[in-house]
């Protein structure tokens, strides 16, 4: 496969698509951001990247982390992951990812680990393991990405605070039904800063590896069991992308996660993840370029799960 040929295919195809979503603005630091820029990059099992456009700019990765707060909890928890499960669910939601309308009938326990409720109790549960959720988080993307400059975005963690009162009412209402740990204050101060780390097309990609080789990180050492990273696979297919979690696999037929940065990720289990990103998202949240451009990759190569 002529991955570079491909890329650039993919790329002039997404690009009328580049201007036709709107750049978050709910955290006003995000809309700083020119909704012009599209970047792919593609990082194969073997360690090979490759990559067109934006691929090596920095960027907000916000709910992207959600999967790699997620498979963190899983590696720490040392066999013992099964517990997280109580704690959240595993079926989409088919609603907003800030949403609260199913947390009360079904008594705090959100939907799946992808919506902003069910990721505050996996950050929750990585501040229990670990005594610093965004840190931990920082050194793990620093590691799996092999970028020792990867940082959060100090600006984007205090935008969001500012306007984060729809997630403390998440947590506030998790917690009501003692589904947190950890005070309310410091697991959305973790989230948060979680949130805000910058990331290229081409960390997220390296980063992602490990979900494409079963669980082994680059250096074919083991980050999770083969049926672990099948799960978070699983979960991202059915629930990354939201309420559009259906449409994106009718689309793209592959695990992916967004985020409300533009960026999104996806997985070709057993050869290669991909990160494409582009600010400009649709109703749903996630990047419009970002779809179109994943579409077009599955049909040029016939490599999606289906
Ligand atoms: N930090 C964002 C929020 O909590 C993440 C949402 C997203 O990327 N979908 O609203």
């Amino acid at each position: 496969m002529d991955y570079q040929a491909v890329l650039e295919e993919v790329a002039a195809h997404a690009r009328p698509y580049v201007r036709q979503g709107r750049v978050a603005d709910y955290i006003p630091a995000l809309e700083q951001v020119s909704a012009d820029r599209f970047g792919i990059a593609v990082a194969d099992i073997n360690g090979d990247v490759y990559g067109v456009g934006d691929w090596e700019t920095p960027f907000s990765v916000q709910s992207i982390s959600k999967t790699f707060s997620l498979a963190l909890v899983m590696a720490q928890s040392h066999g013992g992951h099964d517990s997280i499960w109580q704690r959240v669910g595993r079926e989409p939601s088919g609603t907003p990812f800030n949403s609260l309308v199913q947390l009360e009938a079904e008594n705090g326990i959100p939907r799946n680990p992808f919506i902003n409720a069910g990721a505050l109790v996996v950050t929750d549960r990585l501040q229990t393991l670990t005594g610093d959720a965004s840190t931990s988080m920082l050194h793990f993307l620093r590691e799996e990405s092999g970028n020792e400059d990867l940082a959060f975005d100090q600006a984007v963690a205090d935008s969001e605070a500012e306007h984060g009162d729809r997630n403390a009412a998440l947590a506030h209402f998790m917690a009501s039904f003692g589904n947190l740990e950890n005070p309310v204050p410091s697991v959305i101060e973790h989230y948060f800063w979680q949130c805000s780390i910058e990331m290229s097309c081409r960390d997220l990609a390296v980063a992602g590896g490990f979900l494409a080789r079963h669980g082994l990180r680059a250096d074919g050492s083991r980050l999770l069991e083969a049926r672990e990273a099948k799960r978070i696979n699983a979960v991202m297919l059915t629930c990354g992308t939201y309420d559009a979690a259906g449409e994106f696999a009718y689309r793209v037929g592959l695990p992916a996660k967004s985020g409300v940065g533009g960026g999104i990720i996806a997985v070709i289990p057993g050869r290669c993840t991909l990160c494409v990103w582009s600010p400009a998202l649709d109703a749903r949240g996630n990047s419009v370029a970002g779809a179109a451009a994943l579409d077009h990759f599955t049909t040029l190569t016939g490599w999606s799960v289906f």
